[in-house]
């Protein structure tokens, strides 16, 4: 994986879409950096005896539009870097899905793997502690990389505790037992499908005739590639953190998935080739998803993608320079403000279900789901198209970043 400062990538790519599209200095000014980081650590005794000190993170980054909302990753090797960036993204991404909410974004550097449930439990709990909540009309979490529905529901039960009072809307991403929203688990991959047959549409690309490659095999790569893989179109390669799977022929995504169950990887899937996550992105295929981590796709090997479509499922995954050289090359780039913002666009419906007490089925969900995102999809190709430029990506900020403009200026910031 390329260095580069995810942030500054989002920096790059707010400045030139703000200039691209004449958004007023102040505006982009005020959006350089988060309004608010919190910054703490948790100290905690471990199951087996020893002590470790672990540092969080939340960053409110803008709330022109509403509350800050989303988002809170806990891995290894997290970074502010990063969750600056995915506060801008969240931002962006709200604005760009008609959704009014500002965009926030939370994590704790830790190793899911290595901790125990009971500690896991206690390390979420006392992030909600830390951040002294203010509830839904101020900052709602969310689940993100390392964090599910478990989490959440640990993290709406202390922020209850303290509260003394039920509030649903106060965290998003729970289990529906508890106020959360069906479709959510599958929301991003299932609007990371709906957005690439929309972009694949509009290429004139036949997906039932196409081949793609897909990395990250979790929440949003596996339910993409099943989607996929089920329209008809041939998923060559697949890869985690471990490493890649090759198949000529195509993989079959539903033994792929009981493969994963089963071992925890992609590795060894039975008729399949090994290899690495470079070799995946070099691939002979029309269709690259990278559903995995920032930063993948770089200068120094965006002249070997041969795909004609990218679509974004991760957050961050192609750097400012390789998403010149791409576009320059006439490869269609599906943005992840677009492509995965069905996350929070669930998560805006389960704020809504959470605040009327109306709970609404998952075909219902599911087709405002795709309602929304279609329309974020062509929102971002009509304003591409109306500044001629031939990048979704500007289009898509360009969008946003019109719609905070006004709101700025509304609330008399600017
Ligand atoms: P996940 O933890 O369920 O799965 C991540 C997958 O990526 C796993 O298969 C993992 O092995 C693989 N991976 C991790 N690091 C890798 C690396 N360095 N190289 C190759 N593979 C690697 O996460 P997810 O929920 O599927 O999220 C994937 C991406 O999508 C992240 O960038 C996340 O921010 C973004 N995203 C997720 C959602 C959501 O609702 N889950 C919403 C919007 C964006």
């Amino acid at each position: 994986m390329n260095n580069d400062s995810v942030f500054q990538v989002a920096l790059n790519t707010l400045n030139n879409a703000g200039k691209i599209g004449n958004i007023d200095k102040r505006v982009l000014d005020v959006l350089q950096a988060p309004k608010r980081i919190y910054q703490f650590r948790i100290p905690m005794k471990l199951d087996n005896g020893s002590f470790e000190v672990f540092q969080a993170y939340r960053v409110h980054y803008c709330d022109a539009l509403g509350p800050c909302r989303n988002g809170t990753r806990i891995r290894p090797a997290l970074t502010l870097d990063e969750i600056k960036a995915l506060g801008l993204f969240m931002t962006i991404k709200h604005c760009a899905a008609d959704i009014p909410a500002g965009g926030a974004k939370g994590g704790i550097k830790a190793d899911p793997s290595k901790l125990t449930e009971n500690e896991m439990e206690r390390l979420v709990r006392a992030f909600v502690r830390n951040l002294t909540p203010k509830g839904p009309w101020a900052d709602v979490p969310g689940a993100d990389i390392g964090t599910g529905e478990q989490a959440m529901a640990w993290m709406l039960d202390e922020y209850e505790q303290i509260t003394g009072i039920h509030c649903p809307a106060a965290i998003n991403d729970k289990p529906p037992v508890l106020g959360g929203s069906l479709g959510g688990e599958a929301a991003t991959g299932l609007g990371v499908f709906i957005v690439l047959m929309a972009a694949a549409q509009d290429i004139k690309m036949d997906v039932t005739k196409a081949s793609a490659a897909v990395q990250g095999f979790g929440q949003v790569g596996s339910v993409l590639a099943s989607l996929l893989c089920k329209e008809g179109c041939k998923i060559k390669a697949v890869s985690d953190v471990y490493g890649g799977i090759y198949a000529e022929a195509g993989l079959d995504i539903e033994s792929l998935k009981e493969h994963v169950a089963a071992t925890g990887k992609v590795s060894g899937f039975a008729g399949s080739k090994e290899i690495t996550n470079e070799e995946l992105f070099a691939l002979d295929c029309d269709i690259l998803v990278p559903a995995a981590v920032q930063n993948v796709i770089h200068k120094g090997n965006a002249g070997d993608i041969k795909a004609k479509l990218i679509v974004e499922g991760a957050n961050g995954p192609v750097t400012t320079e390789a998403d010149a050289l791409l576009t320059a090359k006439g490869v269609t780039i599906a943005p992840d403000v677009v492509a995965n913002s069905g996350g929070a666009t669930v998560c805006h419906f389960e704020r809504t279900q959470g605040l009327s007490d109306q709970y609404w089925d998952l075909e219902t969900v599911n087709a405002k789901l795709e309602t929304r995102i279609l329309k974020a999809y062509h929102d971002a190709a009509d304003t591409a198209r109306k500044f001629k430029v031939s990048s979704l990506r500007t289009g898509a900020w360009i969008h946003a970043l019109q719609k905070l403009e006004k709101a700025m200026k509304f609330r008399g910031w600017v």
